[in-house]
């Protein structure tokens, strides 16, 4: 009996075709005219190992051509597409480290453009003709914004906070409240942190409650810096208490320590207007006398991935020369768009016109429903018969470690299969081109409109007549 199916199975084996008639098929041939030998090769073999383990295992019983010839499609496209692409966010949320945080204003994707294609005054001075430095581009407009007497820039914020802490507290105590022991993204805990860098931790207060006596008795000889850390991605509620930023930066005053402020992200323009209050303004907290602040410049600020320090000229200057800044600097591209991005920062009103996650987050809630509507209605007409398609009021979130817990009134489509899952939708989205991302709500799909950018609405409605192919 067994000796039979094994016979059956090598007769089935033997029928896969060879690699080289493979390569005589119309399909192949046209393959070798528009990619290379051997990336058509690999997608045809590995089609065929695919199918041949299939019926070693027994998930598969026969092999077509067809399907041998879609599976090697299906490898030869992602062996030349792109791994990190463009998406279409329709979650709401603004600021989503997923989906690559900030996306860039236009002055930023021109510069860094400009910047990349050619040779660049990375570090060069024109006015001496001789080498300069990387990181004088932004510091003056740096200084200007946010007010401080002095400002580094490195690769991230999760660096800048290290380098501060290495640079400024090695050896020395680091207080910080417990209820600021913050992870943000899985891998930045402060704690860990602050064990690579030799500075001792000092834990005070309670999660809930810290108190400035907490503070004063902590401090000994060996104290170099107060650190609080903006609670960027939570709220604690209920029974609480914290010692603001004033009446610590008075305390480091008064013992002589520095006071440092990881804000997380670093908003420069004055979102009170818009009623979003628990966002620290960066040049706010720098008036109050903190000695050194870092934070991101992808969340708020609306730039590329970099981190911003900023503070005391002598801290500064202690940063700068420390030999591990070498090894968190800023590449270029990041530069010349940081210097961009914070350029639009010189007239306020248009930097909340030109700064994409300042018009997203504040953008009038007519202006998203109006393309709500736009979006809803171009969907149900490319649908009818496969969806119910309609438009409802919800809320966004900023995401990103910004602005936790403040909601933003949104429009949204709503669309529910009638034909397949909506796990299927949401899959179907998702492996689309450009992928589509939305979230699930119960049987529905839900496209927030606020993170859609006005000129993808066409394409997601040319697109969703081919969310109805069974
Ligand atoms: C986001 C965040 C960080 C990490 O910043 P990256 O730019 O992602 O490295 C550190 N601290 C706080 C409070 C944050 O919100």
């Amino acid at each position: 009996m067994s000796d039979d199916i094994n016979k059956a199975k090598s007769a089935i084996l033997r029928n896969i075709p060879s690699i080289d008639s493979l390569l005589k098929i119309p399909k192949a041939i046209k393959w070798l005219k528009e990619y290379p030998r051997n990336l058509v090769l690999k997608a045809l073999r590995d089609a065929v190992d695919t199918k041949r383990t299939e019926l070693l295992s027994g998930e598969a019983h026969s092999v077509t051509l067809n399907s041998l010839i879609s599976l090697a499609n299906d490898r030869l496209t992602a062996h030349t597409s792109f791994s990190l692409r463009p998406v279409i966010n329709a979650t709401g949320i603004v600021i989503h480290t997923n989906l690559g945080r900030a996306p860039l204003c236009k002055s930023a994707i021109d510069n860094a453009a400009a910047i990349a294609a050619g040779y660049s005054t990375l570090e060069y001075d024109l006015k001496s003709g001789r080498r300069g430095k990387r990181y004088t581009h932004v510091q003056s407009i740096l200084k200007d914004l946010t007010t401080a007497e002095d400002a580094f820039v490195v690769n991230n914020n999760a660096a800048a906070v290290f380098l501060c802490l290495i640079a400024i507290a090695k050896g020395k105590e680091v207080i910080i409240s417990r209820g600021e022991l913050v992870e943000i993204g899985g891998s930045f805990r402060i704690p860990d942190i602050m064990a690579h860098t030799g500075a001792r931790l000092i834990e005070i207060g309670t999660t809930n409650k810290t108190h400035l006596y907490d503070y004063e008795r902590a401090i000994t000889d060996n104290t170099g810096v107060i650190l609080k850390v903006h609670r960027s991605n939570f709220q604690i509620t209920g029974f609480t208490e914290e010692v603001g930023i004033d009446e610590v930066t008075a305390l480091a005053r008064k013992s002589n320590i520095t006071a440092m402020y990881d804000l997380g992200s670093g908003c420069l323009a004055d979102l009170l207007p818009y009623r979003m209050h628990d966002e620290p303004v960066v040049k706010n907290i720098v008036k109050k006398g903190v000695d050194i602040i870092t934070f991101s410049a992808d969340k708020l600020l609306g730039g590329p991935q970099c981190g911003v320090i900023a503070g005391r000229h002598d801290l500064i200057e202690a940063v700068r020369t420390h030999p591990l800044a070498r090894m968190v600097r800023v590449d270029k591209f990041a530069i010349s768009a940081l210097e961009a991005t914070l350029m639009e920062y010189a007239d306020a009103d248009k930097s909340f016109k030109n700064i994409p996650v300042l018009k997203m987050l504040t953008e009038d809630i007519r202006e998203i429903k109006k393309r709500a509507v736009r979006l809803a209605s171009g969907i149900k007409g490319q649908t009818t018969g496969h969806m119910e398609v309609k438009m409802i009021s919800d809320t966004s979130y900023a995401g990103g470690g910004s602005l936790p817990g403040h909601e933003f009134s949104t429009y949204a489509v709503v669309i529910k299969p009638e034909k397949q899952t909506v796990n299927e939708l949401e899959a179907r989205l998702r492996c689309s081109n450009p992928p589509v991302i939305a979230r699930i709500k119960v049987d529905s799909l839900v496209l927030d409109a606020r993170t859609i950018f006005d000129k993808e609405v066409k394409t997601i409605i040319d697109m969703s007549k081919s969310w109805c192919a069974t």
